[in-house]
């Protein structure tokens, strides 16, 4: 029998973002997979009500908060006093908590302070018997791992996109409001503020539903002989707008722009998908001019529609490795799509 702490910091306006949703979808069913074993909520923040009743229905025993200003940005001094009194209070003995940058931040801290345990960037959770098993990936997500331990508190950091959300009807609840006090030794960081690039900039949508990955044939020789790196841009930004889509690259293309060519410099390493890149979880994926070799590939494991633009009928995502291979030409591809997409707005908003 566990006592299980769903725990996760409120966003600016007073709600739970979807990953914290996704990780109290994973604390509801594991709740429920071992019979005795109490659910308990600790969220803390500027304001949590709205949060709280939000997931009001979700099974949870206890509902505990701490409350206050100085919660309302992330600071790790705060942010782990808030974290370990809710440990402390709710007697939990697994703490389940969505790997966002600022949970993240602290939590290995808080379990230290806890005498607890930490696995971070955990895919699931599985009981048998009473016991609890979490899953993770290693090795550039190649292999995964079951992992049991006996050590109490056991903090676990579940990574977005590997459950549903929580979704549920909302209610008044009673938040045990627990008394922090907060000393001049927590405050002595200040919080200036957040400095984010504007939405059109921030090429990264973890959330979007399609990944648009952009190859290197984006900057090669087209059939005119040529080079074509300011269509190339605006075609893909163009793409990118229309669509919200995230924006992935291939290796061969965010090294050229890391080093400076005149070709998309609005890509860097963080677009990198692949071996040596980065594994997003979005449900649908376009590649363009990619020409689907297994190490970018691999980075496409958690992508589970698959479609890509190539010339060449034996290129990579021809091997099995797309749904849907279209052989054409991604500058007509992509400006017929924008186009068609630009119409459709238009009509949409007039
Ligand atoms: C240890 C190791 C780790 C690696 N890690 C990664 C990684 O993490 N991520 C990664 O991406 N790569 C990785 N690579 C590199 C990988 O093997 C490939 O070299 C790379 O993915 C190739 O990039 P590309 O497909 O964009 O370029 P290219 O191989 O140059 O392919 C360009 C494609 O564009 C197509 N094309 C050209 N013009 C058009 C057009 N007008 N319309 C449609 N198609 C067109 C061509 O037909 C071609 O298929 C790694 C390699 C090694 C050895």
């Amino acid at each position: 029998m566990e006592t299980i702490l769903f725990v996760t910091s409120t966003e600016a306006d007073g709600t739970l973002n979807r990953h914290a949703l996704e990780a109290l979808g994973t604390a509801v069913d594991t709740a429920v997979s071992l019979p005795g074993s109490p659910l308990v909520v600790g969220l803390f923040g500027e304001k949590i009500e709205a949060a709280a009743n939000s997931i009001a229905n979700c099974g949870a025993v206890r509902f505990l908060g701490v409350e206050g200003a100085e919660f309302t940005q992330a600071r790790y001094a705060t942010d782990a006093a808030a974290l370990e009194m809710l440990c402390r209070a709710s007697k939990a003995t697994l703490v389940i908590a969505p790997a966002t940058s600022r949970m993240a931040r602290v939590i290995a801290g808080v379990s230290h302070r806890l005498n607890g345990r930490i696995d971070t960037h955990v895919n699931a959770i599985a009981t048998s018997n009473d016991q609890v098993a979490i899953t993770r990936w290693f090795y550039r997500q190649r292999m995964f791992s079951e992992l049991t331990r006996t050590q109490r508190p056991w903090l676990l950091s579940v990574d977005s996109g590997c459950h549903t959300a929580y979704q549920g009807e909302s209610q008044n609840v009673d938040i045990e409001l627990l008394p922090i006090v907060l000393g001049s030794d927590h405050l002595r960081t200040k919080v200036a503020g957040f400095k984010a690039p504007s939405a059109d900039q921030q090429t990264i949508r973890p959330d979007a539903d399609l990944l648009f990955v952009t190859g290197a044939g984006w900057t090669k020789k087209q059939k005119d002989g040529q080079t074509h790196p300011k269509e190339a841009e605006q075609l893909i930004l163009g793409f990118l707008r229309e669509t919200k889509a995230s924006l992935g690259g291939s290796k061969s293309l965010v090294d050229m722009s890391g080093e400076g060519e005149q070709v998309l410099q609005f890509m860097s390493h963080l677009n990198q998908v692949g071996q040596t890149g980065a594994t997003p979880r979005h449900p649908k994926g376009l590649s363009t001019c990619c020409h689907g070799e297994e190490p970018h590939v691999v980075g496409w494991r958690f992508i589970r529609e698959r479609r890509a633009v190539n010339l060449d009928p034996n290129c990579g995502w021809a091997r099995g490795k797309a749904d849907v291979l279209y052989v054409a030409d991604a500058f007509e591809v992509v400006a017929k799509v924008n186009a068609l997409l630009a119409e459709k707005h238009s009509t949409v908003n007039a």
